[in-house]
């Protein structure tokens, strides 16, 4: 795949209506559906777009994708035409076995805990932790795999390990350990410190050689630097010897080369507007107005995210900037600009003067 030419995850927001009030948001959802939402026929109609992307996958996200009444009929299109598709919306049994049958991959839980007192306090909806568990182990006698989320937050650093033994009980096949963006509620929780980042990473590279299911992160590319400086390959393979290690890779499918905001990925929210991912709000056009695939190649704002020598400071003489880049989701919600560095990461590059403030939650660029 070639990146400057066509995305590897495409991420469709295909409402913000939503039940729960979960603190960390990103899309700060909403109870009711949005009158202006991409219709119906909008929406086959991106999936045709998607569709003519070489080896593109497709996730549908929220809000709750189930308060739209026609989202299996997009899985079923989309999956006739080829495509990959997960997504990751609230639950009901009724709901786990129309997605099987309509061919979805895998089914994404959000798990922020590994009790019910934290699971429930970060959902802001009391039993959320239980109807979670009880749903997990339907979808295993449905046989769809399952992958758990959990966003890390100073709310939940120190429970890491036991979530990590929670996962595996749970019988998951991927962990997707997302390292918090203050956008949307989120900024009302706070984010671990750098140094605190380098320890979780460190953490994770050395239990994915110890459990049975994959681990990947979202929000912190410089797990590949971790990765590549521990003298490991950065894109493993899924586990081998698992039922859905062919099909699957890194979430539904392995990425291969670094995807990074708008490298690789893109975001379409529920209006058509198109991001470079849901955590760098700057929108670069509209799927009503503009194909996807051109605003994806052209639009400046997604060419200079794929281009690291144009990245700033720290991150811009990083010898690791072409593998990572650091996440430009957090430089944007911490600096304002998507090129500066990635102020969570401690790496201190070889060739720079520029330095870190230890202890501090931001680092300086000068
Ligand atoms: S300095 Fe930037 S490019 Fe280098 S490892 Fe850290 S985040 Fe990645």
């Amino acid at each position: 795949m070639d990146y400057h030419k066509s995305p590897f995850i495409v991420i469709w927001e295909l409402t913000r209506a939503c039940a729960l009030r979960c603190l960390h948001c990103r899309a700060e959802a909403q109870y009711f559906r949005h009158p202006d939402e991409l219709t119906t026929e909008e929406g086959f109609a991106l999936i045709d777009q998607i569709a003519e992307m070489e080896g593109a996958m497709l996730v549908f996200t929220g809000g709750d994708p189930l308060m739209r009444p026609d989202l299996f009929d997009f899985i079923e299109y989309a999956v006739k035409k080829g495509i990959r598709v997960s997504m990751t919306p609230k639950v009901t049994r009724k709901a786990m076995e129309r997605a099987k049958a309509a061919g979805l991959s895998r089914w994404a839980f959000s798990l922020d805990g590994p009790n019910e007192t934290i699971h429930d306090y970060f959902r802001g909806v009391k039993g959320s932790y239980n109807r979670t568990i009880k749903y997990i182990h339907y979808l295993h006698e449905l046989e769809l795999p399952v992958q758990i989320n959990t966003v890390v937050s100073r709310f939940n650093v120190d429970v890491l390990k036991e979530m990590a033994e929670r996962v595996q009980e749970l019988k998951a096949v991927l962990w997707s350990v997302f390292f918090l963006i203050p956008t949307g509620r989120a900024t009302n929780l706070e984010p671990i410190s750098p140094e605190d980042h380098e320890k979780v990473l460190l953490w994770l590279s050395e239990l994915k050689d110890h459990v049975p299911f994959d681990i990947k992160t979202t929000e912190a590319p410089f797990y590949r630097r971790v990765l590549l400086q521990k003298g490991e390959e950065v894109f493993q393979r899924t586990k081998p010897g698992r039922d859905d290690a062919r099909p699957f890779m890194d979430g539904i499918g392995r990425a291969p080369f670094a995807v990074n905001d708008g490298k690789g990925f893109v975001f379409i929210s529920h209006l058509g507007d198109v991001y470079p991912s849901g955590f760098l709000p700057i929108k670069c056009g509209n799927v009503r107005e503009t194909p996807l695939l051109s605003i994806y190649q052209n639009h400046k704002v997604f060419r200079e995210l794929r281009n690291p020598d144009l990245l700033k400071g720290k991150c811009g003489q990083c010898e690791f900037r072409h593998i990572c880049g650091g996440s430009r989701s957090r430089a944007y919600a911490v600096t304002g600009d998507y090129l500066a560095s990635d102020p969570y990461c401690i790496y201190q590059p070889k060739k720079t003067n520029v330095s870190v403030k230890s202890g501090s939650s931001l680092m300086n660029e000068n």
